[in-house]
């Protein structure tokens, strides 16, 4: 039985996890370095907006759906909209994590909590075993990277405000470490608009029971609440900063956006200074959950190199996934990339075919997109989102980006690709 070792626990290490598992026998290990899976999904929430509706839709009927499925059903709301977003939902981040768990551990994942690899063993190019921090080696047939692109503390001091104590607790569980750039291969850091490296994520949670009557009514009823700020509170040097081009748009610097993600509100800007966020009506008593007056997690500073079936350049048996994969803001593209990744390391190990996503779909064009941006000049600058910027304009210039599931049905028929991930290998032969 081969084994199949994923590092990280993020939403792309859990899609890649269930799609490695697929098929033969084999043995899919998860090695998460804190207490919890989903990494910077445990602070995220919104889903299905704009293109990644398509997305969602696309990996549904590929067969690769389970991880949209279940952030369906964890939605606080559906179906709604908000400033430059339409048709969003929002997975409550009380209940994700929890329901993610129990469904790899129901597919036989084995899950190793407080894992952090450490360092890598290899000959010729092919990756044998990886350490963990407390000096044991487990050794695998292939190995896919998904460790994200955030921190660690150093970092965040370096090209950020200093640690904001986000949801991936590097002072508690250590830090992140690359497992690309510990077998000597080059990677590469991005930048944002302003020239500075990497980029400050892009919301931060305010506790709900801390907000006037009136912003949790218009929460809980439509989701979203709009505030605007008077003039002198307007922060527009922070649409620059921000990791999601998406949500770099005025509306974002001129009003505060908060969304509903069940246990608190998702405020839609890296940070605020309080005494100034205090002013705002509805605001005077409001107290941060996570995030602060002054900083945020930075983010996209190691994407590895990587051809479009996730294969890391450089190494023979390493895939790659997720942020680690390239400038992709997102968990639909975090489980989009995690699919095929997990997908290809299993046909690797199994001596099947491995697969590219056909650039017809907005799952492959993206992929396809993302390396074709990084030839080009600024292209550390940007990132691909199916939800906004320069990646969901190209989607729609292509026709990609597609409403009616019944059209979207119809053409991954075409492409012979119906249920292509839920398949066994035999049965997708058939
Ligand atoms: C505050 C915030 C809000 C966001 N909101 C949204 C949103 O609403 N909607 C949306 O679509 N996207 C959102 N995003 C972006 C989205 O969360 C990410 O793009 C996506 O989840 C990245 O997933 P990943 O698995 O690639 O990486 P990560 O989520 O960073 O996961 C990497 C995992 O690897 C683990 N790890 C790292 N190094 C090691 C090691 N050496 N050994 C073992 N484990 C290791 C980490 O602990 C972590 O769990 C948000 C991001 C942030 C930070």
């Amino acid at each position: 039985m081969s084994t199949i070792v994923i590092i990280g626990g993020g939403w792309a290490g859990c899609a890649a996890a269930l799609a490695a598992q697929r098929g033969n026998a084999k043995h899919v290990i998860l090695l998460e370095r804190t207490d919890l899976l989903l990494g910077c999904g445990l602070a995220g929430g919104i889903m299905r907006n704009n293109g990644r509706h398509t997305a969602a839709e696309e990996l549904r009927l590929l067969g690769a759906g389970d991880l949209i499925k279940a952030a369906d059903k964890a939605a606080t709301h559906a179906g709604f909209d908000f400033p430059g977003h339409s048709h969003a939902t929002l997975y409550s981040t009380s209940k994700m994590e929890p329901a993610v768990r129990a469904q790899l551990g129901k597919r036989g994942i084995d899950m190793r909590f407080l894992s952090r690899v450490v360092d890598v063993q290899a000959s010729d190019g092919c990756v044998k075993a990886v350490q963990l921090a407390d000096n044991t080696w487990l050794e695998g047939d292939v190995f896919i990277e998904c460790t994200g692109s955030a921190g660690p503390m150093g970092n965040c001091v370096r090209f950020g405000n200093g640690c904001a104590m986000c949801m991936l607790r590097c002072p508690s569980f250590g830090p992140r470490v690359s497992i690309t750039a510990r077998l000597g291969i080059k990677e590469c850091m991005g930048m944002r608009q302003d020239g500075a490296v990497g980029s400050l994520s892009g919301s931060c949670e305010i506790r709900k029971d801390s907000l006037a009557p009136f912003l949790r009514r218009a929460l809980r009823n439509d989701g979203v609440s709009v505030t605007p700020l008077p003039e002198q509170l307007v922060h527009r040097s922070m649409l620059s900063k921000k990791s999601c081009r998406q949500y770099a748009l005025p509306d974002f610097a001129d009003n505060i956006v908060l969304l509903d993600t069940g246990g608190h509100a998702k405020m839609m800007t890296p940070y605020f200074p309080i005494d100034q966020l205090r002013k705002v009506p509805g605001f005077e008593n409001a107290l941060y959950s996570h995030g602060s007056s002054m900083a945020n997690s930075v983010r996209f500073l190691s994407r590895a190199p990587r051809n479009d079936f996730m294969k890391v350049s450089g190494a023979k048996n390493l895939f790659c996934a997720g942020e680690k994969s390239g400038f992709f803001v997102g968990h639909t593209e975090a489980m989009a990339t995690g699919t095929l990744a997990g997908h290809n390391a299993a046909a690797l190990a199994d001596g099947g075919e491995q697969m590219r996503f056909p650039k017809e779909l907005a799952c492959g064009d993206i992929i396809a997109a993302e390396s074709e941006g990084l030839e080009r000049e600024n292209g550390l600058k940007q990132r691909y989102t199916f939800s906004g910027g320069i990646y969901f304009e190209r989607m729609q210039k292509r026709g990609l980006y597609v409403m009616d599931t019944a059209e979207l049905r119809s053409r991954i028929r075409r492409l012979g690709l119906t249920g292509f991930f839920a398949a066994t290998p035999k049965n997708a032969a058939a």
